[in-house]
């Protein structure tokens, strides 16, 4: 039994990273904010238009003290988990807390085919529902929706008129402008133009933000940024 207690306390204590980085902030209500990002290697998912495959797979295994040492380096006052998708690691949620504890503001990016039930309520969650172009609609878990708190955000990535009407169609299901912060529409990079989005956007009124993906304007989307 000392064996099998010593797998279950290190499964919980160790993650795969992929990297972890200083940059600013390219999504969501944080937007152009220096922040750390902390990405977690693996993802279950497969999304057509994936910009992290370089996350599946490979990473360095670090203790989580390791992992908030690291972060703590840069003296951030944001701090991103990413992946990936980073609830496939089970010591992600002790992460999350233990970020928290350490007082900065944290938030985490996930893809919503994952429970983010267990997520420490302290954690801003950004997520993602999968439209039908992403390939991924079917790993959707909506009984996440009734876990989001107003601080959190809901994002889609919309790669055509479809999805948009997709996205529209779910934001009234859900009520989701009334459930969350911030609804984030974000064109999917070199498939749907921005201008387009945001013509359709303003047409109907919603009640969205849209989102450009400021590192991808900067840095072209290299690691590390
Ligand atoms: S969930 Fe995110 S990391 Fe996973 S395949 Fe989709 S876009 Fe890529």
């Amino acid at each position: 039994m000392a064996h099998v207690n010593t797998a279950v306390h290190q499964s919980a204590t160790v993650l795969r990273i992929t990297e972890i980085f200083y940059s600013l902030q390219g999504e969501a209500r944080t937007v152009g904010r220096p922040t750390v990002f902390v990405r977690l290697t693996g993802c279950p998912l497969r999304c057509v238009y994936c910009d992290t495959a370089y996350a599946f797979t490979g990473g360095t295994m670090m203790a989580l003290t390791q992992v908030i040492s690291e972060v703590a380096a840069y003296q951030p006052r944001y701090v991103t988990v990413t992946g990936g998708e980073p609830l496939a690691q089970p010591a992600c949620l002790p992460l999350l807390s233990a970020l928290c504890d350490a007082g900065y503001e944290v938030s985490l990016e996930t893809s919503g085919a994952l429970p983010v039930q267990a997520v420490d309520p302290r954690v801003v969650k950004v997520l993602d529902l999968k439209t039908p172009a992403s390939g991924e609609a079917h790993r959707n878990d909506y009984r996440n929706v009734s876990c989001l708190a107003p601080h959190d955000q809901v994002k889609f990535v919309v790669c055509d008129r479809e999805d948009y009407e997709w996205a529209r169609f779910k934001l009234d299901e859900y009520s989701l402008a009334d459930r969350v912060g911030d609804v984030l529409l974000s064109p999917s990079h070199e498939q749907l133009a921005p201008r387009e989005l945001a013509e359709w956007i303003l047409a109907d009124n919603l009640p969205v933000r849209l989102q450009l993906q400021l590192h991808k304007l900067l840095w072209n989307d290299e690691p590390g940024h």
